[in-house]
């Protein structure tokens, strides 16, 4: 019953058979509640200002986000203007906004007053309270006569309450000038009622074949990360897909620079003087995130990472691998990020005590998996988690130091912790590696009879070039764990999840090259309740 079919692209106009469709399902017993809205007066709280903007102020579209049983995180930007800074004033405006119960908002139920301000580049952030659980809702903003679209959302059923369905999608790796994002367009279709997004949200810089152009040179002040992100945040069908259901996120490395890790730079930048960068970089991230106040930056951190419970059926558990890690072990002089090394030539490989982590996010993690009581719990994260053994032509076993491979002792405390705790049917999900994966995640991936434990799946890049398919099929013979790889292919990961089982269906585009290219299904997996290991089916 989770899946609602009203399509806010098609708002405010919903046909007859939508609005049908909408009434049987909010009679009906899942995530959904019955309607019991009041209607509140048809009057905004703010007056129709004599404030007047160049141009609609709302062309960063709008979103909600992280969504908890009473509250969801609605989220916009004033941008009349999105690259010119000049085209607002440098003070506070208070914007309206209004939360229906249904999708042409005529049973208001909340109505308030948020704040764009100057510091925050005019984003706005209004954590809705005292909303009714499992249940989905609409939303919109108003400043100075003008009007933004509307959005949909829903709110998380109470922690621990029956949940018998939910449908969520997770994307990753979107660069913008590689091609288009309408693997969005298809997902909406797909009708989630959440979307992950697991990192690369934008790209700080170019390379490969270009279908559109960035705005700028590679950011490294706030006011360049904001252009990058509002560029981002231009595109239609990403904001479609904000607008269509709330969303979480984390991010990876090309939010500040590729392969950065901690404080350390791709290009050897002194530390002190990367923070900065990386603040900046932060802190326009948060400011186009439908966030809670509680993870903007502060000094010189952001908390990124944090849990999201739906009902008894499913936890969410959000990682941040970027921020608190450890640098990339054997890190060549004068080549910054990641690289292949072996046993042999980087003993610090063996070395247990490295963390992608960071000691008090790892202690927050395990910590959470006593404690957990959700049918499933998927870690959702950025990168590949299982072992990639990488063999050369003399037989050595490289390890990508960027990955969780550089960081082999902290991946087994999180899986060792795992089996102690019994931890139900845990599910890895990642990006990174703009490829589909899907593979067995075990204790120890040199011994064949270790048990399997837990079910990975990658899913591919929204827009970002795959890398060289052929050389890593190369690698799949010695990796049994790994169940399926294809780097050919661009698009995302459509899950459905039952008490029963989670169905994951590795969702493809024909083209990016292409706007209007068509969508399709390359693989669907299905991981049963109590049996760790995804199996392939056909949908
Ligand atoms: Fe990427
Ligand atoms: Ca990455």
């Amino acid at each position: 019953m989770l899946h609602s079919s009203v399509n806010v692209r098609e708002s405010p106009v919903l046909n007859r058979r939508r609005l049908l469709q909408f009434a049987a399902m909010s009679a009906g017993s899942g995530l959904l509640a019955a309607c019991g809205g009041l209607q509140a007066q048809s009057t905004w709280r703010t007056p129709i200002s004599p404030r007047r903007y160049s141009d609609h102020p709302f062309k960063l579209g709008i979103a909600s986000g992280d969504p908890r049983s009473d509250g969801v995180v609605l989220w916009t930007r004033l941008a009349p203007d999105p690259f010119n800074r000049e085209s607002l004033p440098p003070e506070v405006i208070a914007i309206d906004w209004e939360l229906a119960t249904d999708p042409k908002m005529e049973w208001v139920v909340q109505r308030g007053v948020g704040y764009a301000r100057p510091e925050f580049g005019h984003a706005v952030h209004v954590e809705v309270r005292d909303l009714e659980p499992g249940r989905q809702y609409w939303y919109r903003f108003r400043t100075g006569g003008e009007v933004s679209e509307i959005g949909r959302t829903v709110t998380a059923p109470v922690l621990g309450a029956p949940l018998e369905r939910l449908r969520f999608a997770f994307a990753s790796c979107q660069h913008y000038e590689q091609g288009y994002f309408t693997a969005y367009k298809h997902m909406i279709e797909d009708e989630p009622d959440l979307i992950l997004h697991l990192g690369d949200y934008i790209y700080e810089s170019s390379w490969g074949e270009q279908m559109r152009q960035h705005e700028g040179p590679e950011p490294r002040t706030l006011d360049q990360y904001r252009n990058r992100h509002a560029l981002y945040r231009t595109d239609k069908d990403l904001q479609a897909a904000h607008a269509a259901c709330p969303w979480r996120v984390t991010w990876d490395d090309h939010e500040v620079q590729n392969d950065y890790g901690g404080d350390f730079s791709e290009d050897f930048e002194a530390q002190a003087e990367f923070r900065l960068r990386r603040l900046a970089a932060y802190q326009a991230y948060y400011e186009h995130m439908p966030l809670r106040a509680l993870a903007a930056p502060s000094s010189e951190n952001m908390q990124l990472y944090n849990r999201l419970p739906f009902g008894d059926l499913i936890e969410f558990t959000m990682l941040d691998n970027r921020q608190y890690r450890d640098e990339q072990v054997c890190r060549e002089p004068k080549k910054g990020g990641g690289h292949v090394v072996y046993a042999d030539s980087c003993p610090d490989l063996a070395n247990d005590k490295r963390s992608m982590l960071g000691a008090d996010q790892e202690r927050w993690l395990l910590g959470g998996f006593s404690r957990s009581k959700a049918k499933w719990n998927v870690i959702a994260q950025s990168m590949l988690f299982s072992r990639l053994h990488q063999k050369n032509k003399e037989g050595k076993d490289g390890s990508w130091t960027d990955g969780w491979d550089g960081y082999a002792g902290n991946r087994k405390r999180i899986v060792d912790r795992m089996v102690e705790t019994k931890l139900a049917n845990p599910v890895v999900i990642g990006g990174d590696i703009h490829s589909f994966w899907v593979c067995d995640v075990k204790p120890d991936y040199d011994t064949a009879k270790s048990p399997v434990i837990a079910s990975e799946i990658i899913g591919s890049s929204i827009s970002s070039a795959g890398p060289p398919h052929e050389m890593f099929k190369a690698f799949l013979p010695d990796n049994p764990h790994i169940k399926f790889f294809d780097a050919r292919q661009r698009g995302y990961v459509m899950c459905e999840v039952t008490q029963k089982s989670l169905k994951a269906h590795l969702r493809t585009v024909k083209d990016v090259r292409d706007p209007n290219t068509t969508a399709s299904t390359l693989a669907s997996y299905l991981i049963e309740n109590g049996h760790p290991g995804a199996q392939k089916f056909v949908a």
